[in-house]
């Protein structure tokens, strides 16, 4: 069985320390789910001293990081950096970065190799604009941001790697996909794999939803056959992120 898994997605959240500790009371001191893998993604700043303060049981992921060791890449933080510091997971190609900061498919994939041979996990994002979906290429158009990671991957080890499919236009709109969209979309995502990688990944890796989930909608969509846990933005700022997690039980 897939173990559920629930990220927060903090992004360039909070603005100051005392939020951030503020934040960090109220996740160590929830009662969780033990069976639900908890991975927390703040600010690149703030990495090791979440990883630091936060309970044993939640681990800590980047946001992004470069496809290179080291070198002349001003601004950017490499996947030894991270491995070296203890940080295990590391989200790519998340809407944000592919929009704002036009990072291609190609190198979503190229990242995603550079991470796992680090010894990293990675939490890689694919999902569909809303011009995209009215014309019915959601499908296609997150096959076509995975195509380039089952190439580079090949045979690397897919158990490092957790898929977050994020619709765009559900992503800060508090739009969220029906559980209808999102069981649809993981498994063709699930179909996906098994027929460019095989059935065993297929089986084994892990597609969690991501898109104004809250402590409302997360119980509906957390039930669906291949939604195997989330990925929070706005709502992994709130007390409501503990409820997020415990989803299933
Ligand atoms: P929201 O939960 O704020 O819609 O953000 C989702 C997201 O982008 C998580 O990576």
């Amino acid at each position: 069985a897939r173990k559920f898994f629930v990220g927060g997605n903090f992004k360039m959240n909070p603005i100051s320390r005392e939020e951030k500790r503020t934040l960090l009371k109220v996740l160590n001191s929830a009662d969780v789910d033990p069976n639900v893998e908890v991975v927390i993604a703040p600010p690149a700043l703030y990495l090791i001293p979440v990883k630091e303060l936060l309970r044993g049981d939640f681990k800590v992921a980047a946001q992004n990081c470069y496809v290179k060791t080291s070198g002349a890449y001003t601004g950017e933080i490499s996947p030894a950096q991270l491995a070296d510091a203890g940080i295990p997971y590391v989200v790519l190609g998340h809407s944000e970065r592919r929009t704002l900061f036009h990072e291609t498919s190609k190198l979503v994939a190229d990242k995603t190799r550079a991470a796992i041979d680090a010894g990293l996990s990675v939490i890689l994002c694919v999902g569909e604009t809303l011009e995209e979906r009215e014309a019915n290429r959601t499908k296609e158009v997150v096959e076509e941001q995975l195509k380039p990671v089952v190439e580079v991957l090949k045979e690397a080890d897919w158990s490092k790697v957790v898929i977050a499919y994020e619709p765009v236009w559900a992503i800060g709109t508090g739009k969220v996909a029906t559980s209808a969209q999102a069981q649809e979309t993981h498994a063709d995502i699930r179909a996906f794999l098994s027929k460019a990688v095989s059935p065993a990944v297929a089986e084994s890796t892990r597609i969690i939803y991501g898109g104004s989930v809250n402590a409302k909608n997360c119980k509906e969509l957390g039930g669906q056959k291949d939604v195997d846990g989330f990925l929070v933005g706005g709502a992994s700022l709130k007390p409501e992120f503990v409820d997020i997690i415990n989803a299933t039980r």
